[in-house]
């Protein structure tokens, strides 16, 4: 075997301290002569160790073995035979936890893995720049199907339903489609014109897309059924944020981080002729160690504040979010405060001017720090208060990133649908709720997870829908 160069090649980036300034994509994308030479490091596995790795099992070796010959449309053709949004998982992928920690590069001989999702992104990247002429329209199969929610799992229901011939409207309760990938993860991570190609590809396979329909109030999943829908698919995510029940947290200047973030990214609060408001400047404490997290923190960044803090309750090793996001966020500036905790929220109070427009607006953040204890079952150390070590931080907003929910209104308006006691959606292996023709996937039933487990519940569903319809 030919020694392979024991590192990734690395992406070409914007600087940190010109991209902490804009919002434009901070991860440039490899060109051709470096995704070539990445390519050449795959030892083409017979074993696929890598695609056992991936949720949606992308043949790996395959795209990969596609690109060491030149062949980036063969590349696509084998990565889109698994994932239908390559452009958006080759960004956000966690791959160091899926198909690159399983890399035999790593696994055997101690080196960096390939960068799998680096070379994904470049697939999916050029074959959109050079994409000429329409999708083609499939036949009609004569069935027709409701989406409810076009985030990633809606998206790949509707899409694998609509290449099979059925007529899908994707319902969404807000004005843009694309759930998640449009409002919350920001523009220089996920730009929205990837979202927005991905979701008109949708449209020319056919695909109906209602925005501002807020099932569960403008209409319910019953109705559905009663305008000849004959199966129903629940993706409507998991956007209820959880706040950590603490003192101050009704403060002005508190905010959850999917407010903070749609505020940002669909509603354009930077800009100057924005008629929603947003923090401006001043300090910014971000608490919570995820994904979530880490965009809002670069966002507060980006739109002007003085400095930026990272709270969180584990150590930097705990962070759930993604490495690269970790390490940019660190370049760019962000002061992390690890080990430690928020206890209270602290308040303006002006005693001699009760209309003081700073009273009830954030003037700090008490913490404690914590210390790590034994692992849990789940293997994660638990952490614990060290008695007599609170402190404080002078902030002016506090942006609460310390997870999300999935939303109890379909619940509530759906006779016969089964939910958990974290409120996720209760189904069977094909997706199937606990309600005829009822199938649901996607964070509605997980709770908050990632992108392409979405994705995959989305196509498992969209097989048992078809497959159902089929027989009838
Ligand atoms: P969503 O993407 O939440 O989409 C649900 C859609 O349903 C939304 O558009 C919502 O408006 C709509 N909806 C809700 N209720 C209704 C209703 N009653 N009627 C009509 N429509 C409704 N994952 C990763 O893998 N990598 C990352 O880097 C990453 N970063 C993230 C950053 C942020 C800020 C956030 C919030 C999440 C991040 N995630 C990441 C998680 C990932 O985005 C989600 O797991 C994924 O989007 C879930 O997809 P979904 O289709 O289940 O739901
Ligand atoms: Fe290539 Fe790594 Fe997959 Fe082996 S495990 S085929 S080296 S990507």
């Amino acid at each position: 075997m030919a020694a392979r160069e024991p590192k990734k090649h690395e992406m070409p980036v914007q600087k940190p301290e010109v991209r902490a300034h804009n919002f434009e994509e901070v991860a440039l994308g490899y060109t051709a002569e470096i995704a070539a030479a990445e390519a050449q490091r795959c030892l083409g596995c017979k074993n696929r160790p890598c695609t056992q790795g991936c949720p949606v099992n992308i043949d790996i070796p395959e795209f990969i073995s596609h690109l060491k010959n030149g062949d980036v449309e063969g590349a696509y053709d084998v990565i889109t035979k698994s994932s239908s949004l390559p452009a958006v998982c080759g960004r956000v992928c966690p791959q160091e936890n899926q198909c690159e920690k399983e890399c035999t590069l790593k696994v055997k001989l101690g080196i960096d893995p390939v960068g799998i999702g680096r070379l994904e992104r470049f697939v999916a990247d050029t074959h959109r720049q050079n994409k000429t002429g329409a999708a083609a329209r499939p036949q009609p199969n004569g069935h027709k199907v409701a989406v409810i929610g076009s985030g990633p799992s809606g998206l790949t229901c509707a899409g694998d339903l609509a290449k099979n011939g059925c007529a899908v409207t994707v319902f969404e309760a807000l004005h843009t489609a694309g759930g998640v990938l449009v409002y919350g993860i920001p523009e220089f991570r996920l730009p929205k014109s990837i979202v927005a190609d991905e979701v008109e590809t949708l449209k020319e396979l056919g695909v109906e897309i209602m925005t501002d329909v807020v099932i569960g109030r403008t209409l319910t999943v019953d109705e559905l059924f009663e305008q000849g829908y004959e199966a129903v698919f629940i993706g409507s995510g998991a956007g209820l944020p959880n706040f950590m029940n603490i003192p101050g947290e009704s403060l002005s200047g508190v905010y959850s981080a999917n407010e903070f973030l749609t505020r940002s990214n669909l509603m354009k609060a930077y800009r100057s002729d924005s008629h929603t408001p947003i923090m401006k400047g001043g300090n910014v404490a971000v608490v919570g160690g995820g994904n979530v997290a880490m965009d809002a923190a670069r966002t507060a960044l980006r739109l002007g504040a003085d400095k930026v803090y990272i709270i969180y309750r584990r150590s930097m090793e705990e962070m759930p979010a993604r490495k690269e996001e970790v390490e940019h966020a660190e370049e760019e500036g962000i002061d992390f405060r690890v080990l430690c905790n928020p206890v209270e929220i602290l308040g303006y109070k002006n005693e001699n001017d009760p209309r003081d427009p700073k009273n009830g607006t954030v003037r700090a953040i008490r913490c404690i720090r914590t210390e790590l204890g034994e692992p849990d079952e789940r293997g994660r150390r638990s952490p614990h208060d060290v008695e007599g070590s609170e402190f404080e931080l002078d902030v002016d907003t506090v942006i609460m990133a310390i997870g999300t929910s999935p939303n109890p209104l379909i619940k509530s308006t759906t006779d016969g649908l089964e939910v958990n006691r974290r409120g996720g959606i209760i189904v069977n292996e094909c997706g199937l709720t606990t309600r005829e023709n009822v199938y649901a996937g996607g964070d509605a039933v997980t709770g908050a997870a990632t992108v392409i487990s979405a994705m995959g519940a989305g196509k498992t569903a969209a097989k048992a829908i078809h497959e159902a319809l089929s027989s009838r």
